[in-house]
């Protein structure tokens, strides 16, 4: 017989939310994080579309005592495997194996990409996916962008009361207005510089020459996906990467949910993030009802 009845992979808003509704259901259940908790929250400085003024860590640790209190779990560790057994799933981490009856994918997505071949030898040289945490490190420095979703522009304006100028490159996305950044409609598609990030060529959508932007970092939005690679063959996902679930939350993978920002058609905030995990605990339920487990 499974040790839990619920295993969540991921501790950040949905995963948390999701961990107290468990609890709340008296289901045992455990969150695996590999940080601890909190997830995009712990970059994010100011929130908004809250009913109250709130930094990221500050709700970070509501829902963690929330689900704590609740009496759920936490684990910290890295998920490498998810492997059928019986009705249920072991989650295996870098240092555990955890048997769930259910498991919830609430690992959100993945840092965010180009879709250059040499990108990834820029990465701590120029290339960051953070403004929070990296943008002190480009004061008075010409940065870009990469990005056009309301999260990019919002990293966009944070890092305009920084960097001596901001530059968004839209990527593929609606071009923007601001009047604290610039917008370039095209596509970045060279990285120049040793060691660092000296410049980007972008290719203006509308066809002519490329164009060359000095810049110290570029903040990449894009191609952003759930990093399920520890998952087996068969989990289905989107035409955007993320993982696409039936009405009960329930993915490609028999007993297996998703939740937040990783799952398909999910809208990325944290309202709805906070919903969508409470609503996949209420499919997994309903799925472990007659396995024993009454309805809470
Ligand atoms: C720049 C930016 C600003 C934003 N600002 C706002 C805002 O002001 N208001 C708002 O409503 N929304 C905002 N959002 C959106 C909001 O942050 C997200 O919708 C929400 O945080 C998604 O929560 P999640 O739980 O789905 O994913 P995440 O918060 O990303 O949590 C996923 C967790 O899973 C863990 N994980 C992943 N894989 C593994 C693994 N293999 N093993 C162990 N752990 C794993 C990660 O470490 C992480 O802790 C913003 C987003 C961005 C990018």
């Amino acid at each position: 017989m499974a040790a839990w009845d619920i295993v969540v992979i991921g501790g950040g808003t949905a995963g948390l939310s999701a961990a107290a509704a468990a609890a709340g259901r008296n289901l045992s259940c455990v969150v695996i994080d590999r940080m601890g908790g909190g997830g995009e929250l712990m970059n994010l400085a100011t929130l908004h579309d809250l009913d109250e003024p709130l930094a990221g860590p500050d709700l970070a640790a509501r829902l963690l005592e929330g689900a704590m209190t609740a009496g759920a779990e936490l684990e910290i560790g890295e998920v490498v495997g998810l492997t059928p057994l019986g009705e249920g799933w072991r989650v295996t981490t870098d240092n555990g194996q955890y048997d769930a009856r259910a498991v919830i994918l609430a690992i959100g997505l993945g840092p965010g990409a180009l879709g250059l071949a040499d990108e990834d030898s820029y990465e701590a040289r120029g290339l960051s996916h953070c403004a929070a945490c990296d943008g002190p490190l480009y004061r008075g420095e010409p940065v870009v962008v990469a990005g056009a979703d309301r999260w990019a522009v919002q990293e966009a304006r944070e890092l305009a009361a920084i960097a001596s100028e901001v530059t968004l490159v839209t990527q593929g996305g609606a071009a923007p207005a601001s009047d604290v950044f610039a917008v370039i409609s095209g596509r970045i598609v060279t990285l120049e510089g040793t060691p660092g990030l000296d410049a980007v060529t972008v290719q203006p959508d509308e066809g002519g020459a490329p164009k060359r932007v000095t810049t110290q970092a570029v903040f990449v939005q894009t191609r952003r996906r759930p990093a399920a690679g520890f998952a087996p063959k068969g989990l289905v996902r989107g035409q955007d990467g993320r993982l696409v679930t039936d009405d009960a939350q329930q993915s490609s993978l028999p007993g297996v949910y998703a939740t937040g920002d990783a799952r398909a058609g999910a809208e990325r905030t944290l309202g709805f993030a906070m919903e969508d995990g409470r609503r996949a605990v209420a499919g997994a339920h309903a799925r472990l009802i007659p396995l024993g487990k009454s309805a809470g």
